[in-house]
């Protein structure tokens, strides 16, 4: 599948267009340069000779050329696709992506190369080869000729000033496409609604051979696995299921045994993957069972919580629980492909949303402050009851992005410090108190909530040493009660217990505890030491 961007001319497709083909690891191919390749003219001499239809003629078969090509990212001239045909193969080969901008934005832009499109009358330029008479253009006519086409593509994304790497960003948001690199071998995370159904496709696209088995729990097996084992065997694989009970008390290593046997059982070699069709639990044990069968097959991650697709099914770190400690066993062990489909969340009951939403906001803290405005979005969850689904999702079609831009944060993070030397640190905010309450309270206490207790505790912290301005924590706790979250410690809690649990965490350094605490929203600071006493005193105020 390619992924074709389009747009008026001027509006950033060849920028845009090269920082997503690095990112993504696909090759470039803007179409005009392959049309003045395959001509060996100039495009505003091919206009010249040949006319606006030559030129059209030239760039149906040019499309057509790379469009049965490998899969790349291709800039699309700003007219290719009004022919209805163009625009039938381009969207039977790939994601449209169409950039929008004002006319005053494109005319500076435009105005910087000028000659270079011939259908434009660009203001002050000396066209080389000037445009027959009546067919150069102001861009503000062109963009009024052309806005209903352009509005007609369903993912579109406005264009500003903003640096490239920054509307680049966007554009991964907007098409729902990550490419994840520095832990083993890279991997592509595809956001959207239907994505599951094409995991059969995509796994024999990767060579994971004839055989699998889905992990899920009691839950999600019975909502999304007869979807997932139909993609399976329509690629032709011998698909075994494997239902463990849901809820972190599973997360033990007596269940990665029971996946062992099923792996035994199912016959799964080095060459083949296992899938994980659930939540983080799913996901977390599915990946360490896969790390340690054979020592080591690939794991395909199919992430149905909202929690798995913005932060647990991303960055390979895998593991289990031990009755002293969250995660005490583990592996880092990247899945090789991660397919969130969005259209999975409406079953999701209310609390386990919320849980979710408290990663994002936490996301949002670390690197994308702009992710708190959409919560008001999440009102509805706040009155929801802990096991209503949120069916007011079904429709949302600003979900996908939304997930997308929170899973970014992560992406960056993980990408800039794979192995948790320094910057991945900081995904730990919330988490050194947050597991502490959860093993406190026998896991009465979700991880959402006790991250989202956690994260004000710590910014509790972070005032008290004088690295975050007074009044941060309690910013952070209206963030996390407006979409329902606990901000504070369960009463009668045994803080001798959390305390405890906090001690046998794995982000210590020499015995101590080694803090990610919030400076201010989009500054997080990590590997920050406190006191006992402080600690005392915030975990009991
Ligand atoms: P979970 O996997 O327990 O899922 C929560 C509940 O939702 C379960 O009952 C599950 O059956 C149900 N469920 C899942 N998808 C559903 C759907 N679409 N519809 C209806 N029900 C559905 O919990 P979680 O919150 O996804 O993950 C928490 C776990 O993730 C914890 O163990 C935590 O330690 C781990 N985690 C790992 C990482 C990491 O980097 N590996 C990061 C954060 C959290």
């Amino acid at each position: 599948m390619h992924l074709y961007l389009y747009g008026p001319p001027g509006s950033g497709k060849s920028t845009i267009g090269q920082i997503l083909a690095r990112r993504l690891d696909l090759p470039f191919i803007d179409l005009d340069a392959f049309i003045e390749c395959t001509a060996k003219q100039r495009i505003p001499d091919i206009f010249a000779c040949e006319g606006e239809g030559g030129f059209r003629m030239r760039e149906a078969a040019a499309l057509d050329q790379v469009a049965h090509g490998p899969s790349a990212i291709i800039a699309l001239g700003g007219g290719a696709l009004l022919s209805a045909k163009n625009r039938a193969l381009a969207e039977s080969t790939g994601d449209i992506l169409c950039f929008q901008a004002d006319a005053a934005t494109l005319e500076s832009r435009v105005s910087r190369h000028p000659g270079k499109r011939p259908l434009l009358a660009v203001p002050g330029s000396e066209c080389a080869v000037p445009p027959s008479p009546g067919q150069a253009k102001p861009i503000g006519l062109l963009l009024a000729e052309r806005a209903s086409h352009y509005a007609s593509f369903a993912c579109r994304l406005p264009v500003s000033d903003l640096p490239p790497e920054v509307t680049a960003d966007q554009a991964q948001a907007a098409l729902g496409r990550f490419r994840i690199s520095g832990m083993g071998t890279a991997y592509s995370v595809r956001v959207g609604v239907g994505v599951l159904d094409t995991v059969g496709a995509r796994m024999s696209e990767l060579g994971c051979g004839n055989r699998t088995v889905i992990v899920g729990d009691a839950h999600t097996l019975p909502l999304y696995g007869e979807r997932v084992v139909a993609s399976l065997r329509a690629s032709g694989m011998t698909v075994s299921t494997v239902a463990i009970p849901a809820g972190e008390a599973t997360k033990t290593i007596e269940t990665v045994a029971a996946l062992w046997s099923a792996f035994l059982n199912a016959g799964i070699e080095r060459g083949h993957a296992v899938v994980a069709l659930g939540g983080g639990v799913v996901g977390d044990l599915t990946g360490f069972a896969a790390a340690t069968w054979l020592r080591g097959v690939r794991w395909i991650g199919l992430p149905t919580t909202l929690l798995a697709m913005v932060d647990s099914g991303l960055g390979g770190k895998t593991g289990a629980d031990l009755p002293q400690g969250k995660n005490l066993i583990g592996a880092f062990h990247p899945p090789s492909l991660v397919l969130a489909d969005t259209s999975t969340l409406p079953t999701l009951p209310a609390a386990e949303l919320r849980c979710g939403l408290a990663e994002v906001i936490k996301h949002a803290v670390i690197d994308d402050p702009g992710l708190l405005d959409e919560l008001p979005r999440f009102a509805f969850c706040a009155q929801s009851a802990d096991g209503a689904p949120c069916q007011s999702l079904a429709d949302a079609d600003w979900l996908a992005p939304f997930v997308a831009r929170a899973m970014a944060v992560k992406s960056r993070v993980i990408q800039q410090d794979p192995f948790e030397k320094g910057a991945r640190a900081a995904l730990n905010l919330g988490h050194t108190i947050g597991h502490g309450i959860e093993k406190a309270t026998d896991f009465a206490v979700r991880h959402g909530e006790a991250v989202a207790i956690g994260t004000v505790l710590e910014a509790r912290l972070a005032e008290a040493l004088g690295l975050a301005q007074p009044g941060l924590a309690q910013q952070l706790a209206a963030h996390f009660a407006r979409v329902g979250l606990p901000v504070t410690m369960p009463a009668g809690i045994d803080l001798t217990a959390v305390r405890a649990a906090m001690t046998l965490d794995k982000k210590k350094a020499g015995g101590e505890i080694l803090f990610a605490m919030p400076a201010s929203i989009g500054d997080v600071r990590t590997g920050v030491a406190v006191s006992n006493a402080l600690l005392d005193r915030v975990l009991r105020a």
